[in-house]
């Protein structure tokens, strides 16, 4: 390493978010993601009582106060103990661009939801092999054991032998099992445990996710992952800040897949909060946000710092391999 390099290096300030995970939920339609989801909004409320302050957490929720309008949103975050779980859904669907893998790539890991009756479907594969590619760190829910045909040890089979084919490193295959019943607000480490509540999978997710390591002070890069758009604000930029930092009504450069950059403004800086969008004064690197003012924002570009436009890396997209059968 040069003496350049080195001084690079420890003017970096990588930071461990612990305040944060990011995670994606992965399950074929009807496994039970809506109501999964739905039980860790409503029970994140009774951990929030003795939340453990001080400690790793970053004075984030200083740096990142809450402003005015909040919009319903499509992604969710919950508040465990102090910790905002970014809760990614991701599309079910086969799709030829590459949305699938640009979501995911705004996690760190992922929960596999498995229906205990049908086990791993063609949707179950299509996005979790995505997911593996991405080096996504898994959990594993084996859901509705409730059920009276339920086959648990075989659903857990199927989904270990799918794991196998589709791992893209060992650690793939050393992933946590939960059972649960979604519909009852329960998660269990064995399915003949006590059925209390979710604390288990809230646990695991802290336990087993890598907290976001990242450097707040660099300049911003953002990939934009998604958009959305309402009538009161227009275009939603939205995507993972992956270094620096951003702030309400600031210029920033947008760069466009040809590598064309432009001179732009953000309007509204948003971050998720339950079911919801809500204005921040400033959002850190490892959060995901939703930007207004970038009219012509396009998945897939770049928004940096105005004057260090260096754009990311555009995510290596494979050919769909959906299996219809
Ligand atoms: P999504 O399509 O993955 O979002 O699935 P939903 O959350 O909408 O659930 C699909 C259906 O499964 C609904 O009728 C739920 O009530 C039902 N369901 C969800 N969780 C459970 C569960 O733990 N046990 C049983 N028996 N049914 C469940």
């Amino acid at each position: 390493m040069t003496q350049a390099e080195q001084a690079l290096q420890t003017e970096s300030k990588v930071v461990e978010r612990t305040d944060i995970r990011n995670v994606a939920i992965i399950a074929h339609v009807d496994h039970g993601k809506t109501t999964l989801v739905d039980g860790l909004l409503k029970q994140s409320h009774i951990f929030r009582e003795n939340q453990q302050v001080g400690e790793l957490i970053m004075d984030s929720n200083d740096q990142e106060r809450e402003r005015g309008i909040t919009i319903l949103a499509k992604n969710t975050a919950i508040n465990y103990r102090g910790i905002k779980i970014n809760i990614i859904d991701t599309p079910g669907h086969a799709d030829f661009g590459g949305e699938v893998e640009r979501v995911l790539n705004m996690a760190d890991g992922c929960i596999l939801l498995v229906d205990a009756v049908e086990g791993p479907m063609p949707q179950t594969r299509f996005v979790l092999q995505k997911a593996l590619q991405l080096d996504l760190q898994p959990i594993v829910v084996i859901n509705k054991i409730d059920r009276r045909d339920a086959r648990i040890d075989q659903v857990l089979e199927w989904t270990q032998d799918l794991f196998l084919e589709l791992a893209t490193s060992d650690s793939h295959l050393d992933f946590p099992v939960l059972y649960a019943i979604g519909r009852e607000g329960v998660a269990m480490y064995h399915p003949e445990d006590e059925r209390r509540d979710l604390q288990p999978l809230f646990d695991t997710i802290i336990k087993t996710i890598p907290a976001p390591k990242v450097d707040v002070e660099a300049p911003l890069q953002l990939l934009v992952a998604a958009l959305d758009y309402d009538d009161y604000k227009g275009k939603y930029a939205i995507g993972r800040i992956v270094r620096g930092r951003i702030t309400p009504n600031s210029p920033v450069a947008r760069i466009n897949r040809d590598g064309e950059v432009s001179r732009q403004k953000v309007n509204l800086v948003m971050a998720y909060k339950g079911l919801q969008r809500t204005e921040v004064d400033e959002a850190l690197a490892g959060d995901i946000v939703a930007l207004t003012g970038i009219a012509d924002a396009n998945i897939g570009e770049t928004i940096a710092d105005v004057d260090y436009p260096e754009a990311l890396p555009a995510i290596a997209i494979s050919e769909p391999t959906l299996k219809m059968t």
